[in-house]
C-alpha cells in the first residue's frame, strides 16, 4: 500500500513543493518501500529513533528532524541531520551551531512559529523571532543557516481557520524575508501541511509538506 499511497500523495503536490515523508513509529521495511519508489527525504520527531534509523538505512537519505529538540540531544544528530524544522529558541540555535562546528558542518534550521489556536509549549512568537534575528549573538552563529519557517495549524475540521493560520505563517515568512534575508536565497522554505491539511497549505504558499499517515498508514 505504501507504494500506491505515495503515488497518490505525489499527484497532489506540485514539483516545486518538497515532500517530507514522515516515518515516525514506522519500521525500517516501510521506509525502504518508500525509498524504492525514489523517496529520499524522511522526517522523524524523536532523536533516538532518528539516529537508529539513520544508522541502518541507505546513506543518501536526507533526514529531517521535525519534532521538538532538546538542547542536550543536538549532539546525536549534528553529524548527519539535513534540516531541523522546529527551532524555537536562541539557546537551541546556539547549541546547534556549536555541535555543527564540532562536526565541520553548517546545519540548516527552520524557525518554528506558534500559529495554532491550541496552547502549546512550542513555537516562537513573531516578536521573539525578531529579537533573536536582531541579537548580536545570532550574528555570530556561523555554522547554522536559517532556511525558512515552520508551523502547525490547529487540529480542526474548520478549513477557514486552518487557512488563516497558514496565511499568518506565510506572512511571517514574507516579513522576515524582506527585513532580514532579502539577499539570502537560502531563506526559502515554508514548512507547513500534514496529511489532513497539506492541500490547503499548498494553496497558501507551502514549499515543504510533512506527510506521514497518508503515506504510511495510521499510527
Ligand atoms: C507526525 C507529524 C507530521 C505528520 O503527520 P500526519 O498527520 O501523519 O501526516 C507532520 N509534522 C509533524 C511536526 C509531526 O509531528
Amino acid at each position: 500500500m505504501i507504494k500506491e499511497n505515495l503515488k497518490a500523495v505525489r499527484v497532489n503536490i506540485p514539483t516545486d513543493v518538497t515532500l517530507v515523508a514522515v516515518s515516525k513509529t514506522k519500521p525500517i521495511e516501510d521506509i525502504l518501500e518508500a525509498y524504492a519508489e525514489g523517496q529520499r527525504i524522511f522526517g522523524e520527531n524523536k532523536v533516538q529513533e532518528l539516529v537508529d534509523k539513520y544508522e541502518v538505512l541507505p546513506k543518501d537519505i536526507e533526514w529531517h528532524l521535525i519534532g521538538h529538540l532538546q538542547t542536550n540531544k543536538v549532539k546525536y544528530i549534528a553529524p548527519f541531520v539535513s534540516l531541523i524544522h522546529a527551532v524555537d529558541s536562541l539557546k537551541l540555535l546556539k547549541e546547534i551551531n556549536k555541535q555543527a562546528k564540532k562536526n565541520g558542518r553548517t546545519i540548516d534550521c527552520l524557525l518554528q512559529f506558534h500559529i495554532a489556536q491550541e496552547s502549546s509549549k512550542f513555537g516562537l512568537s513573531f516578536e521573539y523571532a525578531r529579537e533573536i534575528l536582531e541579537s548580536n549573538e545570532f550574528v555570530e552563529l556561523q555554522n547554522i543557516s536559517i532556511a525558512g519557517v515552520m508551523g502547525m495549524a490547529t487540529f480542526t475540521n474548520n478549513e477557514e481557520k486552518i487557512r488563516e493560520e497558514f496565511q499568518a505563517l506565510e506572512n511571517y515568512f514574507n516579513v522576515l524575508k524582506s527585513h532580514y534575508f532579502k539577499f539570502n536565497n537560502h531563506f526559502q522554505h515554508i514548512s507547513m501541511g500534514m496529511s489532513g491539511d497539506y492541500q490547503i497549505a499548498i494553496d497558501e504558499g507551502s514549499t515543504m509538506v510533512r506527510v506521514g499517515s497518508s503515506i504510511f498508514g495510521s499510527r
